[in-house]
């Protein structure tokens, strides 16, 4: 793999723009996917935080949904945040009637689970793989889904450490799959996406 991977970012729906700057210092080239063709140009991809049922919704509409299964299933690394999560979730707790997701992560995610938008809040998390995982990074959770299972092939990578929702699980990956519950592409802190790169390199 290149020493500087393009990596997509999934430009259907959602918060596209701050990926983009995330790889930009992250060692990565970031890109916007929005159709076939760019989705067979890039070496990894990013699924946003937004609205998981309309970026489903629209997924199928732009047949993009197959294409983004198969590069799953033959190894494309993918990124999920938040929405993105729940897209590459195997099961949701929570989906809209008829709502699909990419797949691909052994897990099932409960949708809204810290609540709705007045319930957002911030938390400092240990994640295991980054750099520096000892520093506490910032979790930026907005109308957050939670992992409530995931299965043995899943790495839990990070977890809720105090308060209410101690104990919840919202970082998890596997070979070459990673979700967050929360939006590192939200803070100025590169190291999770910095751990993505690395990923896409050694895959
Ligand atoms: N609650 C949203 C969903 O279910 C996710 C919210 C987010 O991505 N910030 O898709």
């Amino acid at each position: 793999m290149l020493s500087v991977p393009t990596i997509g970012v999934l430009a259907i729906q959602g918060g596209v723009r701050e990926h983009l700057l995330a790889l930009d210092i992250s060692g990565a080239r970031g890109t916007l996917v929005k159709t076939l063709g760019e989705l067979n140009g890039v070496d990894a991809l990013i699924i946003p935080g937004g609205e998981s049922s309309t970026m489903d919704k629209l997924a199928r509409t732009f047949e993009l949904m197959e294409p983004l299964r198969e590069a799953r299933a033959s190894g494309m690394p993918m990124f999920g945040s938040c929405a993105g999560m729940i897209m590459l979730a195997d099961r949701i707790v929570g989906a809209i009637e008829g709502q699909e997701s990419v797949g691909g992560l052994d897990i099932t995610v409960e949708r809204n689970a810290f609540g709705g938008q007045t319930q957002s809040f911030e938390t400092g998390i240990v994640i295991d793989g980054i750099r520096d995982p000892e520093h506490e990074f910032e979790g930026i959770f907005i109308r957050a889904p939670w992992v409530v299972a995931a299965g043995e092939s899943t790495e839990v990578i990070a977890k809720i450490s105090s308060g209410p929702h101690e104990g919840r699980i919202v970082g998890v990956r596997s070979d070459t799959l990673m979700a967050t519950s929360f939006h590192p592409e939200l803070t100025a802190d590169p190291r999770v996406h910095e751990l993505f790169v690395e990923m896409v390199r050694n895959s």
